[in-house]
């Protein structure tokens, strides 16, 4: 009798609760295959990553059912977490692979930092907005992502402690590309950065720093990305 109740919850258990993460397994393992595969995104880290990163667990709790569809989501504060798509293109056009350190400008959800930091040795992330950095820090660390450090401060200074960086990657659209982080940028490394006014089209800018310490930048699509605010 006490067995077979105990069988009994074991069943609703699945029912209710395993059935319903395989939900958004399903839902994010289609969401790569038709939104980013399908539309070009080759890179295989970046498609690993996309697929494992649970996307649902660091959107807001309102957003959760919403959280593998195609396009950004409110994630508080006015801002923005970028369509999954946009996610996996500016992952997958800075090369990521072992042995990389990444500086990302605009943490917001964590989203992006946790798909790149399945990619890249590690990730540092930078938000303006306090309660948005601490909110994402507490989610990617219940995540047990100990490869992503976090802080509160304005990203247009870059995080000097830790540079150079093999790659960087800018959420947030920015009238000029901010002179602190193509210093903080190693040579023969890349940027990825939407450029332009706030709330119009703007530009996603490829910034490569060559061995010589120049740089070169080459316009790659049109965007729109929330602005680049300052202190
Ligand atoms: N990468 C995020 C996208 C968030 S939207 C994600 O995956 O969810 C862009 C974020 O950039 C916003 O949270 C905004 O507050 C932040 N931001 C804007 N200007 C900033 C600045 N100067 N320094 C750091 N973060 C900034």
């Amino acid at each position: 009798m006490k067995i077979s109740f105990y069988i009994l919850w074991f069943f609703l258990y699945f029912f209710f609760f395993a059935s319903g993460q395989d939900k958004y397994e399903r839902d994010r393992q289609q969401m790569v295959d038709r939104q980013i595969e399908a539309r070009g995104i080759t890179n295989k880290a970046t498609l690993s990553a996309m697929r494992k990163v649970e996307r649902h667990r660091l959107v807001p709790k309102e957003q959760v059912k919403n959280a593998y569809q195609d396009r950004p989501l409110p994630i508080g504060h006015g801002q923005t977490i970028s369509q999954p798509y946009m996610v996996a293109y500016m992952t997958e056009i800075i090369r990521p692979g072992p042995g990389m350190k990444v500086l990302e400008i605009g943490t917001g959800s964590g989203y992006q930092a946790a798909v790149l930091a399945e990619a890249v040795d590690e990730v540092y992330t930078i938000e303006i907005i306090e309660s948005l950095g601490k909110s994402a820090e507490e989610k990617l660390n219940k995540l047990g992502y100990d490869n992503i450090y976090t802080k509160v401060a304005d990203g247009f200074y870059g995080w000097e402690e830790h540079a150079p960086f093999d790659a960087i990657v800018v959420t947030a659209a920015s009238e000029f590309i901010p002179p602190p982080l193509i210093e903080q940028l190693k040579e023969g490394g890349k940027m990825v950065i939407p450029v332009g006014a706030p709330f119009t089209t703007q530009h996603l800018m490829l910034v490569e720093k060559k061995k010589d310490g120049k740089w070169k930048t080459k316009n790659l699509l049109p965007v729109r990305f929330v602005p680049f605010t300052r202190n």
